[in-house]
Order: structure tokens, then C-alpha cells, then sequence
């Protein structure tokens, strides 16, 4: 299995537009963020975690033709804005599988009415195949058994995913222990990561940090990174030999 971080910023982004902040202005390529989502791929098979407004451009950095599905998280924008550009998948494969909690399904249907209109569908309009995704129930995709994590994001309810050894998990700020369990031997995690100081909806550095080693994973990938943060170099340095600050365009292999 392969993935492919398309991106691992916070939901405005690094650089922030129009700020003189010192990670905004580096020059370091690991210190520019899309927003985050990531390409999960076996076989012929290929996914995506969350579809948010920077999705066109991350399809055309990572050459990505063939589209087989979209995993939801939750329907905040940073994680849902890109749907619309689905549309070049749709005609060359037909209808985008989506999956998602039945409650993102409805914000979505309310923001992409018209992808969802059934009399009088502009043409051209995109088009999906609604999956809706249950806790305690594993789902199906390209032969794989996914297990719905599910998570908090302050008191909003999340979608982490886990597909064999590999687990992907973003906006989380806290994890049921019964939850938690479903992640137990889990060889690659990836979890997010905000900044240095506490954060009300997401876990700050510390806490993922202690979450990584109660889950113990070989391997944990930090994503959904603010500026505040720090310059990606300086912040590397100081994690534990098996804790990784994702950045774009990285591709790992499980
Ligand atoms: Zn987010």
C-alpha cells in the first residue's frame, strides 16, 4: 500500500495569504501546506481522504487519473470545499463513490444541492454514489475491509479510517478508549498535530505525541499542521526517532 501526503495544513494553509509570518515567508518547500488530504493506493486501486479546496491541484501533483473513491472525515470545508472538481473523474469513470457519516452526507447535500439534484441535473453537474458510513461497521473498498475510527473534534464527531496496517486520522482533539482500541497494532499511524499550544477541536503536539505512544505504532506521520507550529527542520529535530511532520507530496509505502 502506498500514500501519498497531497496535503498536510491547517485549514487556511501555509503560506496564509497575506501573512509576514516567518514559516509563511520560508523558502523550505516542506514549509508550504495544501490543505490536508492524502492518497491512499494498492493494486490498481486508489482513494482519497477528504476532498478540500485545494483537491484539483493535489490531483494534478500527483498525476492521479483513475479516482475510486472519496473517504469523508467530516464535512468542515478545509475537508469537503474541492467536490466540484471531481467532475474530470466523472467523465471518464461515471458516478464518484463517496463515504461518509450520514451527518456529512447532509451537509453535503445542502452545499452541492445541484450534485445532488435528481429532475433537471445541469449537464456536466458532478455526480456521486452515496456510501454512508456506520461506527462498529467495517465497509468494503478495492478488497480491503476499512474500520470507521470514531473520534472528537472538540464535541463534533469524526471519521479516522483504518485499512490494514495503516491508520489515517485528522481533527481529532479526543479518542474513546474503546476507539482506541480498534488502532492497536497498527504499523503506519497518521494523526494530526496543530501547533505547540493547546487547541480547543485538535490535538496540539504534546497530546499527539502521548497518543503515538499509547497507540504505538512502528511509524507516526503528523499532519494537519499550523504555521504556528514551527519551520518543519526545527520541529523534525525534535521528535521521537519514529515520529515524522508529514509535509506534501511525501509518499510512504506500508
Ligand atoms: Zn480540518
Amino acid at each position: 500500500m502506498k500514500v501519498y501526503f497531497l496535503g498536510t495544513g491547517t485549514s487556511q494553509g501555509i503560506p496564509i495569504i497575506g501573512s509576514d509570518h516567518p514559516v509563511c515567508l520560508s523558502p523550505d518547500i516542506k514549509d508550504k501546506r495544501l490543505r490536508v488530504s492524502a492518497l491512499v493506493s494498492w493494486d490498481d486501486h486508489c482513494y482519497v481522504m477528504d476532498c478540500g479546496p485545494d483537491f484539483r491541484q493535489q490531483m494534478l501533483a500527483a498525476d492521479c487519473r483513475k479516482l475510486d473513491g472519496i473517504l469523508f472525515t467530516h464535512e468542515h470545508a478545509d475537508h469537503t470545499a474541492g467536490l466540484d472538481d471531481i467532475r474530470p473523474f466523472n467523465f471518464r469513470q461515471g458516478p464518484m463513490p463517496i463515504y461518509a457519516h450520514k451527518r456529512v452526507i447532509e451537509s453535503l447535500q445542502r452545499r452541492f444541492d445541484y450534485i445532488f439534484e435528481t429532475e433537471n441535473r445541469y449537464p456536466g453537474a458532478p455526480s456521486v454514489l452515496v456510501n454512508e458510513v456506520i461506527n462498529h461497521s467495517g465497509f468494503e473498498i478495492g478488497g480491503k475491509k476499512v474500520i470507521p475510527i470514531n473520534v472528537w473534534h472538540a464535541d463534533l464527531q469524526v471519521f479516522g479510517y483504518r485499512i490494514d496496517d495503516f491508520a489515517y486520522l485528522t481533527d481529532v482533539k479526543t479518542v474513546d478508549p474503546e476507539e482506541a482500541e480498534k488502532l492497536k497494532g497498527v504499523k503506519v499511524l497518521v494523526i494530526n498535530a496543530l501547533r505547540i499550544e493547546p487547541h480547543i477541536s485538535h490535538f496540539n503536539l504534546e497530546e499527539a505525541l502521548d497518543f503515538i505512544k499509547f497507540i504505538q505504532p512502528e511509524k507516526a506521520y503528523l499532519t494537519h499542521i499550523s504555521h504556528h507550529m514551527g519551520f518543519h527542520e526545527a520541529v523534525q529535530q525534535t521528535l521521537p526517532e519514529n515520529v515524522f511532520l508529514a509535509y506534501d507530496n511525501l509518499e510512504i509505502e506500508i
